[in-house]
């Protein structure tokens, strides 16, 4: 397979992009080699400037979970299109879409939209703050909540507890209000509480995604909630990656846990920039111009974006696709396990719903911690094979792989072939 063109535009890209991306994860720096360029998609397959095509196991980290230009969210953007880019006045597809979005959780009254999870994230955060009258707000080590100041701490393994900056350039002064607790870990939360009465909430991912699939114990949310509402603090569900992919309704669907505030974004905007946040009447009440909580943006509820989102989660819930995605999730973990089985290589497999990765490490993956202690030069070297077979993965061990359902029985013949051969690659390799 060759890359020339995707390395020809990358020297090109050089020199007017930082690092020839728009965000670092494309930039592959965790598998080694430059980055692909994409040229075109469709359903299940992506394909480069090279006219390479692939199965697309990446779906732009999650949105596409129709695979790509589904006919009906086209027409519906089309269509939109027609009528004019942006206004900066209400449109009535945006109350539709609020509706799709408070029908399928519970606990949502009222949304807001904006322009991507980061924003939905820093809102929410702002938002907990203002109904609790309280500053402070516990993350957990391992979870990504975008790239808002307070959130880059814990993103580093060594940086973890002490609660520094993840990010050159983010100041002390703002993560002083941000405390890390361990994924699964009760107690870890139990203990801030113990030495801090300012906290306003806990932010979680439901199914962490973003150090790979990391799934949280029986109960755990449940747990934390009723603990943090003895406490008076609120429990903010981030399901930027996995509202509408693991069930209609999220991650709390599944779980049976309804957030005191839910953020959302990927699937929502079916392939545009678009995230939510969104609680009880109460909470949201807080949000000008019904309350004294500023937050705004020009382009927010975009009449495209607005479109692509009604089109694609409304085919979503006609299509159903979650026991399919059961199945084949079940089947893609039996098929890793078995393969590198065959091959001698250990790994665990994390799934959830339409999530899942191999970890390349022995035992069990519940928290951060254990999800570092897997060997990426494996994965960097399992990663370039699956490339060379025509399967997109995301470039690194810690990132989840998404299902689409225009996924094919021809497709998973094809990853099965590709998994085995990248497994005996892995092998070869350690000798
Ligand atoms: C992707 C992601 C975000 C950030 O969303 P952006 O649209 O990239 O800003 C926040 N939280 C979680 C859980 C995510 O997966």
């Amino acid at each position: 397979m060759n890359h020339k063109n995707s390395e020809k535009l990358y020297q090109k890209g050089l020199k007017h992009l930082v690092g020839a991306v728009n965000s670092p994860v494309r930039a592959f720096a965790s598998v080694g080699g430059n980055p692909l360029f994409i040229k075109k998609a469709k359903g299940s397959k992506i394909v480069d400037v090279d006219a390479n095509k692939y199965i697309d196991y990446v779906l732009s980290y999650g949105p596409m979970i129709l695979g790509h230009r589904h006919k009906k969210v086209e027409k519906a953007i089309k269509k939109a299109l027609k009528n004019g880019y942006t206004f900066g006045a209400s449109t009535k597809n945006e109350i539709k879409l609020a509706k799709i979005v408070c029908d399928a959780f519970t606990g949502i009254d009222k949304v807001r939209f904006v322009n991507s999870g980061t924003e939905a994230v820093l809102s929410a955060l702002r938002l907990a703050r203002a109904y609790t009258g309280k500053d402070k707000i516990i993350k957990f080590s391992g979870c990504y909540h975008g790239h808002s100041d307070a959130l880059l701490v814990a993103a580093g393994s060594g940086l973890a507890t002490l609660s520094l900056p993840g990010s050159k350039g983010v100041p002390e002064g703002a993560v002083k209000n941000t405390l890390i607790a361990n994924y699964n870990d009760i107690d870890s939360v139990k203990a801030h509480f113990d030495k801090h009465d300012d906290i306003a909430g806990v932010i979680i991912e439901p199914i962490a995604g973003n150090m790979g699939v990391v799934l949280p114990q029986e109960n755990f949310l449940k747990e934390l909630k009723d603990y943090l509402h003895s406490k008076n603090a609120l429990l903010i569900i981030d399901e930027v990656m996995t509202g509408f992919r693991s069930k209609f309704g999220g991650a709390q669907e599944v779980l049976g846990v309804e957030a005191d505030i839910t953020c959302l974004g990927k699937v929502i905007g079916g392939g545009f920039p678009v995230g939510a946040y969104g609680a009880r009447n109460e909470i949201m009440e807080m949000v000008a111009p019904l309350g004294g909580m500023y937050q705004a943006g020009t382009l927010s509820g975009n009449p495209i974006a607005m479109a692509a989102g009604i089109a694609t989660l409304t085919e979503l819930k006609k299509q159903n696709p979650y026991q399919k995605f059961e199945e084949v999730a079940l089947w893609l973990e039996n098929t890793l396990l078995e393969k590198a089985n065959k091959h001698n290589i250990d790994i665990v497999v994390n799934r959830f719903g339409s999530m899942i990765n191999p970890f390349f490490t022995k035992g069990k993956v519940t928290n951060f911690e254990e999800a570092q202690q897997s060997d990426t030069e494996k994965f960097a070297v399992f990663f370039w094979e699956m490339i060379n077979s025509g399967i997109f993965l995301p470039p690194s061990q810690f990132e989840a792989w998404f299902l689409s359902s225009s996924l094919s029985e021809k497709d998973l013949e094809k990853t099965e072939k590709a998994i085995d051969k990248a497994m005996k690659a892995v092998a070869k390799n350690l000798k």
